[in-house]
């Protein structure tokens, strides 16, 4: 029986109509509008593909939307100045640095200078920290949209096996520490793990991030699980055109798989429909006022 179709997109747009909801409240009953800081530093074409995305998303959300586009040779210095100053605005509820950074930068440094309160991608070591330890914190978008589009399927993951198939700081690792919070039993795989299909085939729950187009064929699949895509990779297409693909083969995962997220149209929209419910979240949170559910 073919895989029932996990639609990220229509979610991720129920997910901006409730985010909308609470701006609209905010301002009404507060005087109060959400806003999202966006740095993004050079030329990257991805990167600014996202960046205007997340702007215009913002914006329709009701949100303010600050955009800071530097010099792919502005100095650390420089940009520490700017995260320092987006960190005493208190119109700026949410500062989000893109990355990649340019190699002259050290990544790490830069996201550690951003308010942990304002930190929307939940990247720095002290929300690193909270989720892992199960204390409220900002949660990275992307496995948290991926947790949404479980929960929606599931209701309860309570002692299901999930294999996070990716062990990076933005998806694999949160991702894993999201799972055992729902209390799923968690294995973390990578690009050192023997027997990969053998792993991958006892995941009632599998989540690839690996970053290589269409890497796992549906034989990786325990039949009736829920595949969950994260790739997104740009492959060639003949002619001159390109396609988006995930991680996972989508023809042959959907036969056996019980539940799968198509890419496009998966886990990408519900990232930055995540972000906007962080930054509403942390924007309730520097005014003393409930979060948004
Ligand atoms: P990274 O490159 O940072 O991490 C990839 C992970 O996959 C690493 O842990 C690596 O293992 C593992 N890996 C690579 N090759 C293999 C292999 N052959 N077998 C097993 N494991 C392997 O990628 P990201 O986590 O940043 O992103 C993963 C994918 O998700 C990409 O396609 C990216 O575009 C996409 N993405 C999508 C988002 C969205 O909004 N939908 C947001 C963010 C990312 P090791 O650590 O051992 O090297």
């Amino acid at each position: 029986m073919a895989a029932t179709i996990l639609d990220g997109k229509a979610f991720a747009a129920k997910v901006r109509e409730r985010v909308a909801g609470h701006v609209a409240r905010l301002r009404q009953d507060h005087g109060i509008t959400p806003g999202l800081a966006v740095v993004l530093v050079g030329e990257d074409p991805a990167s600014q593909v996202y960046v205007r995305s997340k702007g215009k998303q913002t914006g329709e959300a009701g949100m303010n939307s600050y955009e800071h586009r530097l010099d792919a040779d502005t100095s650390e210095a420089d940009l520490l100045a700017l995260i320092a100053q987006l960190n005493a605005d208190p119109e700026v509820h949410g500062i989000l640095v893109q990355l990649p950074l340019p190699d002259h930068l050290d990544s790490d440094l830069v996201i550690n200078s951003i308010d942990p309160a304002k930190d929307v991608d939940g990247f720095h070591i002290s929300n690193v920290g909270l989720l892992g330890t199960g204390q409220k914190s900002m949660v990275p978008c992307t496995p948290l949209g991926c947790l949404m589009l479980l929960r929606d399927h599931h209701g309860s993951l309570s002692g299901m096996n999930a294999v996070v198939l990716g062990r990076s700081n933005i998806v694999g690792k949160p991702m894993a520490q999201l799972l055992l919070g729902d209390s799923c039993t968690v294995t973390i795989a990578h690009s050192r793990t023997k027997d990969l299909p053998e792993v991958c085939r006892r995941a009632d729950i599998l989540v690839a991030a690996v970053g290589r187009p269409e890497m796992v064929p549906g034989d990786w699949v325990k039949p009736g699980a829920t595949v969950i895509d994260v790739g997104i990779n740009r492959i060639d297409a003949g002619e001159g055109k390109t396609r988006l693909v995930g991680d996972c083969d989508f023809a042959s995962c959907s036969e056996v798989a019980g539940a799968i997220t198509p890419v496009p149209g998966g886990v990408g929209p519900m990232t930055i429909a995540c972000l906007l419910a962080n930054t509403t979240t942390a924007c309730c949170r520097a005014n003393g006022l409930e979060e948004p559910a």
